[in-house]
């Protein structure tokens, strides 16, 4: 589906969104055996992995990293994940927080973001507690909101379910920081996308946590 003009939203088990411009860059990689149907979608847009300059993970979960390694076997793009969770993609430690230990294969980290950091096009907003490292991407340009499973939009715009949050406070504190930015649009990990008003509604869920 294409939600704005050049933002693709591949949904499997989780989302994966692919921004077009004058450099491809992937959101998330879904679950290992969904990388088939989210290969098949990106090549119904003339696109293959090694057009990719850049793939971000927003985080560690299976669903979001699963499909990587095979991503990256034919693509020079360079992987991008917050330095905390940079560490949880290439298995240089082993993941402690739910929802089990980690059997993705390694993938190495090639760029190391911080909080505030814009690279290709997108800032990073580091949106801990589901995950340690978790982030969020907002790209000012287009007023997009990618969230990745610092919100959740499954039943109505609420946090993660605890039992897949790692800080279920400090996962709340993340959300209370997403409401103070301004966005049109929003991508969720699971769920669909909210489109016109989406910090708006951030910022009243934000009230009620
Ligand atoms: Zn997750």
């Amino acid at each position: 589906m294409e939600l704005l003009k050049g933002v693709h939203v591949i949904e499997s088990y989780a989302t994966t969104t692919l921004l077009v411009d004058d450099r491809l860059v992937l959101v998330d990689t879904g679950v290992e055996d969904d990388t088939r149907m989210i290969l098949d979608a990106l090549a119904k847009l003339r696109v293959k992995p090694r057009d990719l300059a850049t793939i971000f993970i927003t985080h560690t979960h299976p669903d979001h990293v699963g499909g990587l390694a095979t991503f990256k076997r034919d693509s020079p793009a360079k992987v991008a994940a917050h330095r905390i969770e940079a560490e949880y993609v290439s298995r240089a430690r082993t993941y402690d927080g739910p929802p089990r230990v980690q059997r993705h294969p390694g993938t190495v980290v090639d760029v190391l973001l911080e909080d505030g950091q814009v690279y290709d096009g997108l800032r990073v907003i580091f949106t801990p507690g589901h995950t340690r490292g978790s982030m969020s991407l907002l790209d000012e340009t287009r007023s997009l909101l990618i969230a990745g499973d610092a919100l959740n939009n499954e039943h109505g715009l609420g946090p993660m379910d605890d039992q897949f949050n790692v800080d279920p406070q400090q996962h709340r504190a993340s959300i209370k920081r997403l409401a103070t930015l301004q966005f049109d649009t929003a991508i969720f990990g699971h769920g669909a996308p909210m489109k016109g008003g989406a910090s708006a509604r951030v910022t009243e869920l934000a009230k009620r946590l």
